[in-house]
């Protein structure tokens, strides 16, 4: 992390936690946590169904909220689907876009990725578009290709100032919930590609001020030396999250 950036870390729920009294009791803990680190933005990105409460339940604090998907068609016959409006509607200030998980299992691609993070920024939300490579592709070498892909093909459209909504997420595919941290170093690699092929989108002084964060088994061990790399800015945390003790060490790195 780079003074000039703030840090920006993230928990990411998932499918968790299992009933609306667990996810309240987790909020609590993570507003409570969130009072000792004054300098890092912190956001909860939860299931749909826990957004209003979780959000009442952390006011006063400065806790962030988000979503973790979003269905492109403003309203309709869409049975199951959850729209921006309604996600903008109901206050949440951050949305997931293209998280591997979403890829792997619901089918979303580089361009409805895309076409998701447009419609968050043109609403006037902020996104986090993640991006990371397979465990296949990250022992043939082109980890950093495939990001730079999924980067490209993900940021499509979106101008120099809309970055200013915008946070990537690395999320080796391989690193995510299986233990298997990408080290410091080969995040801290990567992440300064990323930077430079935003540099050569969208000028120097743009990238410079993107967070990019890492995810992929980050816990409260790991957290700290991520950190200390310069184009680590954040952490998008998926496990540890659902564990308050764990999230509230994460969010006061060292
Ligand atoms: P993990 O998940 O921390 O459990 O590996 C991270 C993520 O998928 O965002």
């Amino acid at each position: 992390m780079m003074s000039g950036r703030r840090p920006f870390i993230a928990g990411n729920w998932k499918e968790n936690p299992d009933t609306l009294e667990a996810a309240i009791d987790l909020a609590k803990v993570v507003s409570t946590a969130s009072s000792s680190a004054s300098n890092v933005d912190v956001a909860v990105v939860v299931p749909f169904p826990f957004l209003v409460p979780v959000k009442e339940t952390l006011k006063g604090s400065n806790v962030l909220i988000g979503a973790q998907d979003l269905y492109t068609e403003d309203k309709g016959a869409y049975t199951g689907a959850t729209s921006l409006p309604m996600i903008k509607s109901v206050g949440a200030q951050w949305v997931l876009c293209g998280h591997s998980e979403r890829r792997a299992l619901f089918g979303d691609t580089d361009e409805t990725v895309n076409a998701k993070l447009k419609k968050v920024l043109a609403a006037g939300l902020k996104a986090i578009l993640c991006i990371g490579e397979t465990k296949d592709e990250y022992e043939l070498g082109v980890n950093k290709l495939i990001c730079g892909l999924q980067l490209a093909k993900g940021l499509k459209g979106v101008t120099k100032e809309q970055m200013e909504n915008v946070a990537i997420a690395y999320e080796p595919v391989w690193a995510i919930g299986t233990g298997l941290t990408a080290t410091p170093e080969i995040a801290q690699d990567v992440h300064s590609n990323i930077r430079a092929i935003l540099g050569e989108a969208y000028g120097q002084a743009v990238a410079d001020k993107v967070v990019i964060q890492y995810g992929g088994s980050v816990t409260p061990e790991t957290v700290d030396e991520l950190m200390a790399m310069p184009d680590i800015d954040g952490a998008l945390v998926g496990g540890a999250s659902l564990v308050g003790e764990k999230f509230a060490r994460i969010i006061n790195f060292k």
